[in-house]
C-alpha cells in the first residue's frame, strides 16, 4: 500500500480499522511467504505394511523426516490417486484412506490424522491457470501418502494436501504440471511424489530374485537423471517390451515425471533406497534439493 492511500484511508475509516485490515492482510499472506527452497523428493513407497514395519525402506523414510528441512506443509503426488482432470484437496480433515485390500488388520486400523493444507491448496488452484485445478472434499490421503508420511513424520503435526494424477492426459502433460508447481517450493512446501521406477506386480516374486528387465530399466532412470535427459523419461515407452514390463500401467511411473518437472538447474540430486523388493518393484528414490543430506 502506499503511503498515500494509505494516510488517505486512514482519514476516511477510522485507524483502528484500516491496522485491523493491514493485520488480517498480513494473516492472509502468512502462508505466502518465502522460505529457501525445498527439496522434491521422489520415494518409490512398495508394499503398503512398509507403513509400520521397521525395515531398510522405512528407517530410511524415519531419517529423512530428521534430515530434511521442516516443511510448512506437504504436498503429496500419489499413484494411487487418478482422475479425470487436475485435482487437489482442499479438506481441512482429510480421512486415511485405506485402499487396498489382503492386508493385516494392524494396516487397516493405521490412521494418519495429519490436517489438511488447504490456503496452500487454494493457493495451487489459483496460481495455475492452465489446465485448471480443482478443489475437492471427496478424497484425503491413499496409503502412496500417508504409508510413507508415517514413518517420516510420526506426530502427524505438518498440514498435508494431495495433488491427483489425470490420468486421460499425455506423459508430457505431468511433466509441464509439474514444472508450474515449483512455486510452491519456495513457500515452505516440502513436495513428495510417491510411486516406483519399476512396477510390475504380476511379476512379483515372493521368494525373491533377480529380473535383467527391471535392472536395465531401473539403470536407464538414473542414467536419465544423472545427465538430465528428461525427454528420455518422458518417452521412456519408445523403450518398448522393457518398459512396459517395467510399467504395464503408468500410474507408478507418472509420480516421477512430477519429480523431474519440480526440480531446476540448481537442484543436485541423491539415490536412496536402490533395492528391489520382491524383484519387480524398485524402491529406488532421489531428492532433488540445494542440499545434500545425510542418509
Ligand atoms: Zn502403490
Amino acid at each position: 500500500m502506499q503511503r498515500k492511500e494509505f494516510i488517505k484511508l486512514s482519514s476516511s475509516l477510522s485507524f483502528y480499522t484500516a491496522m485491523q485490515k493491514i493485520e488480517a492482510f498480513g494473516q492472509d499472506m502468512t502462508d505466502l511467504r518465502s522460505t529457501p527452497k525445498m527439496p522434491v523428493v521422489f520415494i518409490g513407497h512398495g508394499n503398503p505394511m512398509n507403513a509400520i514395519l521397521d525395515n531398510t525402506f522405512s528407517r530410511t523414510w524415519k531419517t529423512l523426516g530428521k534430515e530434511l528441512p521442516h516443511p510448512k506443509a506437504i504436498l503429496c503426488i500419489s499413484a494411487h490417486w487418478l482422475t479425470r482432470g487436475s485435482f487437489v484437496t482442499t479438506n481441512a480433515h482429510p480421512k486415511t484412506i485405506h485402499d487396498f485390500g489382503g492386508f493385516p488388520d494392524d494396516l487397516f486400523r493405521q490412521q494418519y490424522p495429519a490436517q489438511g493444507a488447504v490456503n496452500f491448496a487454494n493457493d495451487t488452484i489459483k496460481a495455475i491457470k492452465e489446465p485448471q485445478i480443482h478443489g475437492t472434499e471427496e478424497w484425503g490421503l491413499d496409503h502412496g501418502t500417508w504409508s510413507v508420511l508415517k514413518p517420516m513424520y510420526p506426530m502427524a503435526d505438518i498440514p498435508v494436501f494431495q495433488l491427483s494424477i489425470d490420468y486421460y492426459q499425455p506423459l508430457q502433460y505431468h511433466f509441464d504440471l509439474g514444472q508450474q508447481l515449483q512455486f510452491l517450493r519456495t513457500k515452505g512446501v516440502l513436495i513428495i511424489a510417491s510411486g516406483n521406477v519399476v512396477h510390475n506386480l504380476q511379476k512379483v516374486k515372493w521368494e525373491g530374485g533377480d529380473y535383467d528387465w527391471a535392472h536395465t530399466f531401473d539403470e536407464f532412470v538414473k542414467n536419465s537423471i544423472d545427465a538430465h535427459q528428461y525427454n528420455e523419461l518422458i518417452n521412456y515407452q519408445k523403450l518398448g517390451s522393457i518398459a512396459s514390463l517395467a510399467h504395464p500401467s503408468n500410474d507408478h511411473y507418472i509420480p516421477l515425471l512430477y519429480a523431474i518437472g519440480l526440480s531446476d538447474k540448481n537442484d543436485k540430486h541423491q539415490f536412496f533406497n536402490n533395492q528391489f523388493d520382491l524383484a519387480s518393484v524398485s524402491m529406488k528414490s532421489v531428492i532433488f534439493s540445494p542440499d545434500l543430506y545425510e542418509l
